[in-house]
């Protein structure tokens, strides 16, 4: 399952920069998802949170920020945000560059799943 295997990678990623920032308790994490990552937000929090499950990460609040698409026209250089929620594949289909009718163009913005933020407690000593 992609949700599966994304939310774990997410766990180990928070708890490596935890044990750098020397942090005892996560609480909360906040994830930037593009809609071309085709990642189920809910199905991504239940796997966070499974994965979660007794280690400093248990409890966290999770929320997640939608990224817009971006494009950029290999053909004329133009840059185009599709803030529509059509989708994926309607979008994909319909894209156009609106000033040169050109199909070359790039996804530059929509593909990702990062870690925007992270709240926790540290250990002050
Ligand atoms: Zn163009």
């Amino acid at each position: 399952m992609h949700e599966f295997s994304t939310a774990v990678g997410i766990v180990n990623a928070v708890k490596r920069a935890a044990g750098s920032h020397k942090a005892t308790k996560i609480i909360a994490i906040r994830l930037q998802i593009g809609p071309l990552s085709m990642l189920n937000h809910d199905q991504l929090i239940f796997g966070i949170e499974i994965a979660a499950k007794g280690t400093i990460l248990e409890g966290a609040e999770i929320s997640i920020e939608v990224l817009a698409v971006k494009t950029l026209c290999k053909n004329c250089g133009t840059e185009k945000v599709i803030e529509e929620q059509k989708p994926i594949y309607d979008l994909l289909a319909t894209l156009i560059c609106d000033k040169c009718d050109s199909k070359s163009l790039e996804i530059t913005q929509g593909r990702e799943c990062v870690i925007k933020d992270i709240k926790a407690v540290v250990d002050s000593d």
